[in-house]
């Protein structure tokens, strides 16, 4: 079930101010934490899928922010060496999901102004043009409809920004909570005339640009898996294939190693223990998930398993000190073990 945004922020703010967050931090707060973020858009962009998208302001706002608390941005394999050292100072280390070109015409350069390593995850899809990438088409569904009639979730209005983002919404998680809705979904998006190719070839890094991208000092490109699917719904030979032929894609075209490597969706229907063991098998030092939490010693044990945490254009100094406090985690725990694992 997904929680509504803004009662999300409401019970985050109410954590803030009451001191809640901070007595939960004594608990939940780890050694670090690795944040997530997908796309980064400039200031005045509208995106129906603002989940997965924050913009350069906010994106520069949250690095200053973090820069303020004095704690160290690393890279992952710092990340694995600060689990190991008991007396390594606080840390952060920023990924970014998916290929999109963005992270290197837009959040590259406010990374270089912080000097903040940061690890990209790059599906073989998303550069090929190949990847099944619904959820775009999903976003021009409803950026292009003022009204939708969809099978099984019936009318939806969506005249307005906040209307198309909340449709998105319901659209998508719609999606991720039954997978058996996509092929009647599919066949509105054909009908819509919606080429999701044409979506995927405006939003991502082409094989040129990671070439370029995976040579500057304070990138780290990491896999994604070939096709971006839900691993846990695939067999475990498809699933040994998704990230070996990723990983092997990536090095040859890099000429560097990868050996970190990002879940498709990352929730926890959508990969669990049998990838994470895969995962290793394939060569990855570390995998993650987007189970939120933040890291602790223990995680050593779980290096394939490594929580994040989600940050996006909604993010306001109460959101981000109590995502950094482990609020996320422990509220999905309900307050119950503070280690994030599969
Ligand atoms: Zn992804």
């Amino acid at each position: 079930m997904q929680v509504h945004p803004l009662i999300k922020s409401g019970v985050y703010l109410t954590a803030h101010v009451t001191g809640l967050s901070r007595a939960l931090g004594f608990r939940y707060r780890g050694r670090g934490v690795i944040f997530a973020f997908h796309s980064i858009v400039d200031d005045d962009a509208f995106c129906p899928d603002h989940a997965l998208r924050c913009t350069v302001g906010k994106l520069e706002w949250i690095l200053r922010q973090l820069r303020l608390q004095q704690l160290d941005f690393v890279t992952l394999d710092e990340t694995v060496e600060r689990l190991n050292a008991p007396s390594a100072r606080p840390f952060v280390a920023f990924t970014f999901d998916d290929g999109f070109a963005d992270n290197l015409t837009k959040a590259l350069p406010v990374m270089e102004k912080f000097a903040a390593p940061f690890t990209v995850y790059v599906p073989t899809g998303m550069i090929r043009r190949d990847i099944d990438a619904w959820w775009f088409g999903i976003v021009e569904l409803v950026r292009s409809h003022n009204e939708l009639k969809l099978p099984t979730l019936g009318r939806l209005r969506c005249p307005d920004r906040a209307s198309k983002q909340r449709v998105y919404s319901i659209i998508e998680s719609a999606i991720h909570d039954n997978f058996e809705l996509l092929p009647a979904i599919r066949e509105v998006l054909v009908a819509a005339n919606i080429q999701i190719p044409a979506l995927v070839d405006r939003e991502a890094l082409t094989e040129r640009q990671i070439r370029t991208f995976s040579q500057h000092p304070l990138v780290t490109i990491g896999g994604h898996t070939t096709s971006h699917r839900n691993l846990a719904r695939a067999p475990a030979e498809i699933v040994r294939a998704e990230m070996g032929d990723n990983r092997k894609y990536l090095e040859e075209l890099t000429g560097t190693p990868v050996t970190h490597n990002a879940y498709p969706f990352g929730h926890a229907g959508a990969c669990g223990d049998r990838e994470a063991a895969i995962s290793r098998a394939v060569g990855f030092r570390t995998a993650v998930t987007t189970r939120p939490g933040t890291l602790f010693p223990e995680h050593r044990d779980h290096l394939h398993a490594l929580p994040r945490v989600c940050l996006t254009w909604e993010e306001n100094a109460a959101t981000l000190q109590c995502k950094l406090n482990g609020l996320s985690r422990a509220i999905n725990s309900r307050f119950g073990h503070p280690v994030a694992h599969m």
